[in-house]
């Protein structure tokens, strides 16, 4: 789960981490008074997406009067931002984070990720802060140390002044990058983290570090014992379908082919999606309806399948262990009846009680074109699409 920059920010900073002040704002109003509550002469309107690059999209604007600040906002506020992480719609702005603008003498990017091959929380940094880390990674490797943590005794103090040295920090701002890194590690390792990113830590005129952007995203497989954390969810910046999906104990991702997929196990809708990848075609979806799936489930998975406005037609590929065909196939005559489906509908059912399911779907009546083998389903797929429908 991925949180806002306010809130990884509001989190970073109970663990010692440097912000600038700031507060949020829901109207140009708010987004005004804020600049008298914080003072200064200068201040940076920031869009809240779950996005980064919002700098070069224009949702991160720096403003000399509080005039320029309401403008700011009055743009931004109920637009969508499209930046390169979001896809073409963007993300809604709903919310802004108006902070007091910092004037900066060098950038940094500083990281902490969940390195999965040594079991170890990873810290990254280089000097090239501010731009695209991935450019830096692919162009100028030698640029990014990186360290790996103990988890037994956790970050130690010449691990993170070895970081500040390789960044070329002063000595006078080793200690406060000591500071930094071990804030964000503690946050990290506390609350279940999978990502923390300052991107940039910043050396101010008067030479503080203070980190100007904060990213966190944290392990939704323990969220249920992250209550706080939780709640910062922000569903407004999640795909619905997905969302949708997931509340449901599906497993969906969206994607952008026209033929949508409803297939028990990852394994088997890995499999599928490449055979329909291979016989010509575009799969619209990654959809696991999971073991022991009741008529009901595959009812709401096609549900969930044709709320996709580019689907032209449905494969259905269940390989049943835990499964049973007879009730995949009443899943599906419900379906096909309660949405009156008019796209061709392929199925291939095999497994569990396959006799009884074929059985259940030729005395339905029910319109559907079979298949006996992955490979026939797929192409059938392929060719209905092909066909311009029904
Ligand atoms: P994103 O990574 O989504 O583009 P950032 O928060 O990193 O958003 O902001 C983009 C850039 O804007 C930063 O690299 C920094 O140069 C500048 N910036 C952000 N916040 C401030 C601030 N409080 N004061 C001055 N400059 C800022
Ligand atoms: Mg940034």
């Amino acid at each position: 789960m991925d949180i806002h920059e306010y809130q990884a920010k509001a989190i970073l900073a109970e663990y010692g981490l440097p912000i600038a002040q700031g507060g949020l704002a829901y109207s140009p109003e708010q987004a005004a008074y804020r600049t008298r509550e914080i003072g200064g002469d200068k201040w940076v309107v920031k869009a809240q997406v779950h996005s980064g690059g919002r700098g070069k999209a224009g949702g991160v604007k720096i403003c000399a009067d509080e005039h320029e600040v309401w403008e700011a906002a009055d743009e931004m506020l109920g637009k969508r931002l499209v930046t390169q992480q979001t896809g073409p719609k963007g993300k809604m702005i709903s919310r802004l984070y108006v902070e007091e603008a910092t004037s900066i003498t060098a950038e940094f990017y500083l990281s902490l990720v969940l390195d999965r091959c040594s079991e170890r929380i990873m810290i990254v940094a280089s000097a090239a802060g501010g731009m695209d880390i991935e450019e830096v990674a692919k162009n100028n490797p030698q640029a990014i140390v990186n360290i790996s943590v103990e988890p037994a005794v956790g970050i130690q103090k010449f691990q993170a002044r070895e970081i500040a040295f390789a960044l070329g920090l002063k000595a006078k701002q080793v200690n406060q990058a000591v500071t930094v890194i071990e804030a964000c590690y503690r946050a990290f390792r506390d609350l279940d983290a999978t990502m923390v990113e300052i991107n940039p830590l910043v050396v101010t005129e008067d030479g503080r570090l203070v980190a100007l952007d904060a990213k966190m995203a944290f392990d939704d497989n323990a969220l249920f014992r992250r209550q706080q954390i939780s709640e910062l969810r922000d569903k407004s910046q999640e795909d619905p379908l997905e969302m949708k999906a997931a509340d449901r104990g599906l497993s969906y991702i969206g994607l952008d082919g026209n033929i949508g997929c409803i297939i028990n196990g990852a394994g088997l809708a890995m499999a599928t999606m490449d055979m329909i990848k291979d016989a010509g075609g575009e799969p619209a979806n990654f959809l696991d309806i999971g073991g022991g799936a009741s008529p009901e489930r595959v009812a709401k998975a096609f549900n969930l399948v044709l709320a996709d406005e580019n689907i032209e037609a449905i494969l259905v590929n269940i390989f049943a262990g835990i499964n049973r065909c007879d009730w995949v196939a009443e899943g599906i005559v419900q379906a096909m009846n309660k949405f009156e489906i008019k796209i061709p509908v392929i199925v291939r059912l095999s497994g569990t009680n396959v006799e009884e399911g074929r059985k259940i779907i030729a005395e339905s009546g029910a319109e559907l074109i079979i298949a006996e083998s992955l490979d026939e389903a797929a192409s059938k797929s392929v060719a209905a699409v092909a066909g311009g429908g029904a």
